[in-house]
């Protein structure tokens, strides 16, 4: 091809797929991309004396920049990897009850914090706080940003010095509880960072009631335990019941409170994983403050909740520090309707968590097998089926596995990683796992309706 044979620029933009992205990022960006690409060639053509490449080389390079340009920003992803609640990939998706209030209330106004029976000004939280009431027994309830902005909320409330700069009231917490969980959230240094004073007690292994009892002192503001999300400890171990833990609270008069992560409102066993102590339960041990997320177990938007006790959350209320944690509309909107599936049987298996959670292997692995056979079996031994173990996530049973069944994609030229990145690279994207010579896309968390859209993914990276 000569120079002057380049194509023009609407030869590229009449391509469905690059008039897709122009939809989607204006003509503007586009024309850039295809500018670029256009000049390189030129450039090429004439230092190095190279033959003009195909149009369908130069479309490819076009495509591959837009792409590129289009995961910088906010993109959906099929995830393949098994594990349920998936931090880096969203945590939870949300249930179509969840999605359909959050719309509602998001494409015009709404009565946030509006009265619609006195027609005055109404409280912000006073819906999700009876939700809530209803759903683990507590008193009263508070809701913020996430889990961490509701632990540092209680913290800022009960041990914060009332004098700035000066050392905070104390907090005990156990040895084997100093937990740090992904993303910067390490216990102890939230604790200081609060202001308050860190109160170790026990040892890695062992702890007995009689610990917290000797730290015991007029500084102590708090009696805190936490939820070891991504850990266990094993062997000689002793712990202190919370139902015992929260008894010494109340005898000698000092809040206690327990950071449960994860916060699952049903019991886990029946789904194959150990029993997860629910926020129920806690409220029932007795904890005044009980704070958990809302978008791990929970299957609901981002959010931390705080239940407990009237007077212990009657005082965090009061805390203007609430104002600056404050959550938005949509997110209460979906932590709503998310509630409200729970209050209805089995309904909380309308949440697609508890779907996928409810799969057997043998689901997953009809649904695979079918898979590979609409494939025409095309393809060989370059896909097949293979066992896996999937993860709930989100800092729940960490140790606990749930059989499953992936997709096993081989593409005997390139290493896995190099093919796992091709199954990135374009929509619908997926994130497989690499496992020795192949990339697993593990069939438990994929929802059955978006199948079509991954074979027609998968063909493409085969290709
Ligand atoms: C996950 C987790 C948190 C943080 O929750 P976010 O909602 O992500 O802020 C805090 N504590 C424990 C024990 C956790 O497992």
């Amino acid at each position: 091809m000569n120079l002057r044979d380049l194509p023009a620029m609407h030869r590229f933009l009449d391509e469905p797929e690059v008039a897709g992205y122009a939809a989607l990022f204006g003509t503007t960006v586009v024309k850039t991309a295809v500018d670029d690409v256009l000049r390189d060639v030129r450039a090429r053509a004439v230092r190095e004396a190279r033959a003009v490449p195909a149009f369908d080389a130069m479309l490819e390079r076009v495509r591959a920049r837009l792409a590129r340009e289009e995961n910088d920003g906010l993109v959906e992803v099929l995830n393949g990897t098994g594990i349920l609640l998936h931090t880096n990939l969203g945590r939870a998706p949300l249930a179509p009850e969840a999605i359909a209030a959050m719309s509602a209330v998001a494409s015009g106004y709404s009565n946030l914090e509006f009265d619609l029976s006195s027609g005055a000004r109404g409280s912000r939280y006073a819906r999700v706080t009876s939700l809530l009431r209803a759903t683990t027994g507590a008193s009263d309830a508070l809701v913020v940003n996430n889990c961490a902005a509701a632990v540092l909320l209680v913290l800022d409330t009960f041990a914060r010095s009332p004098v700035p700069g000066q050392a905070g009231r104390e907090v005990v917490v156990s040895r084997n509880q100093l937990v740090e969980i992904g993303g910067g959230f390490r216990l102890p240094d939230v604790l200081r960072r609060s202001g308050a004073t860190l109160v170790e007690v026990g040892t890695t292994n062992k702890v007995y009631l009689r610990d917290f009892e000797r730290a015991l002192g007029i500084e102590t503001a708090l009696l805190m335990r936490s939820h070891t999300s991504n850990y266990s400890i094993e062997g000689f171990v002793s712990d202190v019941a919370p139902a015992e833990f929260a008894t010494l609270g109340k005898r000698v008069g000092i809040p206690t409170v327990e950071d449960l992560g994860s916060g699952v409102l049903v019991d886990l066993a029946p789904y194959g994983l150990p029993h997860e102590r629910t926020v129920g339960e806690a409220v029932a041990d007795g904890i005044d403050l009980v704070v958990f997320s809302g978008d791990k177990l929970l299957g609901g938007p981002q959010a931390g909740i705080i239940v407990g006790s009237a007077a212990a959350i009657a005082r965090m209320r009061a805390n203007p520090l609430l104002r600056a944690l404050r959550v938005d509309k949509a997110t209460l909107a979906a932590l709503g309707a998310t509630l409200r599936l729970y209050l209805q049987p089995v309904g909380h298996e309308r949440i697609p968590f508890y779907a996928m959670l409810r799969q057997t292997r043998d689901d997953v692995r009809a649904r695979v097998h079918a898979f590979i056979a609409a494939l025409d079996h095309r393809y060989g031994e370059r896909v097949a089926g293979v066992e896996t173990l999937a993860y709930a996530g989100g800092g729940a049973a960490p140790n606990a596995t749930l059989p499953s069944y992936a997709l096993a994609l081989r593409d005997g030229r390139t290493n896995p990683n190099a093919f796992a990145a091709r199954l990135r690279e374009r929509s619908p994207r997926v994130v497989a796992r690499v496992q020795g010579d192949a990339a697993l896309i593990d069939f438990r968390t994929i929802p059955p309706e978006r199948e079509a859209e991954l074979a027609r993914a998968v063909v493409a990276a085969l290709a």
